[in-house]
């Protein structure tokens, strides 16, 4: 029983409140344990989406999510006819998203059971979507679970936010992401250090870095951009490196991605199919989803940056680090050098602001500003003493 919490690393608090749930559900009625609407929120890395689908599958599970059975397999791939995991390609969830898919979860579960609602993006609705999906959530006596996740609860509606049960999911240790990589993995235990280390608690980050030769290439390059930034021509090219860098990565794992999926669209008309109809439908199909997959390279694209954005912030906090002669709490210790002359070279209350700055930039782009002037808009303020 349960073993589909086994992967939730650290967040043993929320797993005794979600296998109670799971119990409580089995009764049929309402109870304390169990209710319609569940926000998860936590930090990036944290796995708010997979305790959601977690919960998802325990749900509707006849062994309360043992992992191992057919409901369990496909309610965590999309194939499960009660199971509804949405995860959102573009920069928000729309209003008639939202509707289509109200009128998708209208039906009874078709096992009898629940019907689930796992929605990874909560904080991408839009106002009219959410206003939308509040509708649904006060509605009584129905079969639906709505489990939403954010990165905090302010992410989420008021209004919807004070009709949900609220878990916190906790950013694992670096010791707790070691032993996962180790264990899990087979990672070799110096570089699931390493790794556990740099990616700050973030177990997919981590297992990306420790298994992929060029994310560590990437990761020396954007560290090593502070101290390249000269001259005006160089803070410009320096920007200019970490939109390619998170660009080639974004593309590296979505155009293998796309072009399974092209070729599954197609087959499903009959590739080669001749007769006009199809054609024109196949075209128009395929089409749409090269549209799609347009707004998703976008989004991932942004995924990056901010990622290689939170790396450069760690090289500034180490300077703090240094300076505050904690230097044992560094991060990046294998740049331990450059970090410490930097440290001379720059005041703490500079330090600070640009580690700020960073920020600032993240929140911009995660606004839709443009990535290129938003990054030399940041490296010109780096480039300052
Ligand atoms: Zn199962």
């Amino acid at each position: 029983m349960f073993s589909v919490f086994d992967d939730l690393v650290g967040q043993e608090h929320i797993i005794d409140i979600l296998k109670g749930a799971v119990a409580a559900s089995r009764t049929g009625s309402d109870s304390q344990e169990m209710t319609h609407a569940w926000v998860f929120t936590g930090p990036p890395g944290s796995g708010r989406s997979l305790a959601a689908v977690a919960f998802a599958q325990a749900l509707i599970c006849p062994n309360q999510g043992c992992g191992a059975c057919q409901e369990c397999h496909s309610a965590a791939t999309g194939g499960h006819p009660d199971v509804e995991i949405i995860r959102t390609e573009g920069l928000s969830i729309k209003v008639e998203e939202i509707r289509e898919l109200l009128s998708r979860v209208a039906w009874a579960p078709s096992m009898g059971g629940w019907r689930v609602v796992v929605m990874e993006d909560a904080d991408r609705l839009t106002e009219s979507a959410a206003n939308a999906l509040l509708k649904a959530i006060e509605e009584p006596g129905t079969r639906t679970v709505w489990l939403l996740c954010a990165p905090t609860l302010h992410d989420v509606l008021p209004t919807i936010r004070s009709r949900c049960r609220h878990l916190q999911l906790r950013t694992p240790s670096v010791e707790t992401v070691t032993q996962v990589l180790i264990r899990r993995d087979n990672i070799s235990q110096p570089m699931a250090d390493f790794a556990a280390r740099v990616s700050q608690g973030h177990i997919g980050r981590a297992r990306y870095i420790a298994t992929n030769k060029s994310v560590r290439t990437n990761r020396k390059v954007i560290l090593q951009l502070p101290l390249q930034l000269g001259s005006l021509a160089a803070t410009f090219q320096a920007a200019q490196i970490l939109v390619d860098l998170a660009t080639e990565e974004a593309n590296s794992s979505s155009a293998s991605k796309d072009e399974a999926e092209i070729e599954k669209l197609q087959a499903a008309y009959g590739k080669g199919a001749t007769g006009r109809g199809v054609a024109t439908g196949a075209a128009k199909a395929v089409k749409e989803l090269e549209k799609e997959q347009k707004a998703r390279a976008t989004r991932m694209v942004r995924d990056s940056i901010d990622g290689l954005l939170l790396q450069l912030a760690t090289f500034y906090r180490d300077v703090m680090m240094v300076q505050s002669g904690a230097a044992d709490s560094m991060i990046n210790s294998d740049m331990w050098t450059e970090i410490e002359d930097h440290a001379l070279h720059i005041s703490t209350h500079s330090a600070v602001q640009k580690m700020s700055a960073i920020m600032e930039a993240r929140n911009q782009l995660a606004m839709n500003a443009a990535p290129l002037l938003t990054c030399e808009a940041l490296m010109c303020h780096l480039a300052r003493r």
